[in-house]
């Protein structure tokens, strides 16, 4: 990776900096979009697609109506296929019909930045999300990569599933 100086970002509006550096809500890190393509490919379900439970196959119903239109930018442009999570939990109703979600993706790259700051993003009033050192469990296709994990949370998932609305 070429040491560089990086562009002054006067908004905090998420964004990607050529095509192989990324920052958001100001931390910094490198990014492999073909690698991250390619593993993406190799990674035949995502973590809310392996699972059974109900909040799971709620959120797959409705992920893409979730995800505002400039998160799913920054997924492409991170190279992230948004129907491939590491993995996304339902933690609580907070209205009926209404429920606040968590998960997270990962893309191949390293981070610049230090994790001190919260770094957090708000897409909206009901979605935001951030970069960070990856802890949690990635798609198997991501273990051979150093990956830097994006988090998201999300407070307005509406329930889609046919059967009794989770708590
Ligand atoms: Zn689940």
């Amino acid at each position: 990776m070429v040491a560089m100086d990086w562009p002054e970002v006067e908004n905090e509006f998420p964004m990607v900096l050529g095509s192989n550096l990324a920052e958001l809500g100001g931390r910094k890190s490198s990014v492999d979009r073909d690698a991250t393509i390619r593993a993406y490919a190799q990674a035949e379900r995502g973590g809310a697609d392996r699972c059974t439970c109900n909040g799971c196959r709620n959120f797959r119903l409705a992920r893409m109506r979730v995800f505002p239109p400039e998160f799913l930018e920054l997924l492409d442009r991170l190279g992230i296929d948004p129907r491939k999570d590491g993995e996304v939990y339902r933690n609580a109703r907070l209205a009926p019909g209404r429920h606040n979600y968590g998960g997270w993706f990962h893309f191949i790259g390293t981070l610049d930045a230090p994790d001190s700051d919260s770094g957090l993003v708000k897409f909206g009033d009901d979605f935001s999300a951030y970069i960070c050192r990856a802890t949690a469990p990635r798609l198997p296709s991501l273990n051979q990569h150093p990956v830097v994990q994006l988090e998201f949370n999300a407070d307005a998932v509406p329930w889609l599933l046919d059967e009794p609305e989770a708590d």
